[in-house]
């Protein structure tokens, strides 16, 4: 039976989250549960950019710090890993500044752990997948004993929320994150392949930072951070994900990876099989937690051949959300043209300009753009469609 521990956490300060996190690993079983004596571990944070923790875009370095202090504890060696978002280069060079901007320099320092800058990808077959069959992965990831991963509670404007299950896209090198974006635009198929990587890679353990966490436009800096108060902790990324969906207020099978999992029979909606351990979900309950106003719906699945043709250009061109760059915050960066899996932006006198017949609504762009300058603007039909409930509510 997966448990799925909840500890209250208030702040960052003091030694309030190294208590915290050990009290959540301790009630799913103890560290030594999950780490053995002298294996290597990548603890796999959400480094989405180079952003500073009090955005709220990344784990918080303080809950990286504790999972490392405790695989040390354990005798093990932690290592920090991971790939930024969409279109990022996935190089040693980048590194540095991804791991300063973001804290875990300091955090590795403390705790005694590395961090990763061998940059090497290796190509798995993945032959019980259903999204995709073969993936691209961070090879020091496979190369190591096991993965801890260490998610951030966020929004995200395309797959409703960033939790524990969808926080390992990040060992797919920052490259080829687009291509799957390109190739998988229905939320339902995005799933699948998120449930994928969990047939090459399943972590031991999940240790989720919502202390605060983001809501609003997220997973970038358009995102608002959210003062949630409590660390999770489970061998399960499912469950911990259902459970985390109820303490927000949203039915667990509306967020589309639990939808692929329901679909897979590796979770079911009753929740049956999960014990929520430590704090209850009434205890830490967020109301007034707004998703993305750019969620797509709806949700389900829909047959593919009539998404691709007929309900995909109706959504995209009258429906969803249009992504349109600021020329007052844009600073020509060039980030968002790479994270483009259409090639659809374009630099053109110091303004990213998004040729919208191109545009397939994912999102990379809002999600990566380091100035929070792309806006999601909708037509009247979208914003109709929205009130209606259509399309998802914004707020739970
Ligand atoms: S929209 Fe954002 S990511 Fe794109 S060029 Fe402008 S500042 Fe950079
Ligand atoms: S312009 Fe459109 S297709 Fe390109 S990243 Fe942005 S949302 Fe995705």
């Amino acid at each position: 039976m997966p448990k799925v521990a909840i500890v209250p956490c208030e702040s960052y300060e003091g030694d309030n989250i190294e208590r915290a996190v050990t009290e959540a690993v301790e009630l799913v079983g103890g560290v030594r549960q999950f780490v053995a004596d002298g294996e290597r571990i990548i603890v796999k944070p959400n480094l989405l950019s180079p952003t500073a923790p009090d955005h709220a875009v990344t784990t918080h370095p303080l809950v990286v710090e504790a999972v490392c202090g405790l695989v040390r504890e354990a005798g093990a060696q932690a290592i920090i890993a991971d790939s930024p978002g969409a279109g990022s280069p996935h190089r040693e060079d980048r590194f540095s500044r991804l791991y300063e901007a973001t804290g875990m320099t300091a955090a590795a320092e403390r705790s005694g752990a590395t961090l990763n800058f061998d940059a090497s990808v290796t190509q798995m077959s993945c032959p019980e997948g259903v999204g995709v069959k073969r993936l691209e992965v961070m090879k020091p990831v496979l190369d190591a004993d096991a993965v801890i991963n260490v998610p951030k509670l966020k929004t995200h404007s395309f797959m409703m929320l960033t939790l524990a299950t969808k926080n390992m896209f990040g060992i797919l090198p920052g490259l080829a994150k687009p291509g799957h974006h390109a190739k998988l635009r229905l939320a339902d198929r995005f799933a699948d392949m998120l449930l994928d990587i969990q047939t090459i890679v399943r972590p031991r353990l999940h240790v989720m930072d919502a202390v605060v966490g983001m809501d609003g436009e997220g997973p970038g800096r358009a995102g608002r951070p959210k003062k949630m108060g409590f660390i999770m902790a489970s061998a399960d990324s499912i469950a911990l994900d259902a459970v985390a969906c109820r303490i927000i207020g949203l039915e667990p099978p509306r967020l589309p990876v639990l939808a692929a999992a329901q679909r897979r029979g590796w979770w079911n909606e009753a929740g049956d099989g999960v014990q929520v351990v430590g704090a209850s979900i009434e205890e830490v309950a967020v109301s007034d937690f707004r998703l993305s106003s750019a969620v797509v719906g709806p949700g389900g699945l829909v047959a593919e051949k009539w998404y691709e043709h007929l309900l995909f250009p109706l959504m995209r061109d009258h429906l969803n959300a249009r992504p349109v760059p600021q020329r007052r915050l844009c600073t020509a960066c060039g980030t968002c043209v790479k994270a483009c899996p259409e090639d659809a932006i374009r630099i053109v006198e110091g303004l990213a300009v998004i040729d919208d017949a191109k545009c397939i609504r994912c999102y990379c762009c809002h999600e990566v753009c380091p100035e929070a300058a792309i806006d999601l603007r909708f037509t009247w039909l979208g914003r109709l469609a929205r009130r209606r409930g259509f399309m998802g509510q914004a707020r739970y």
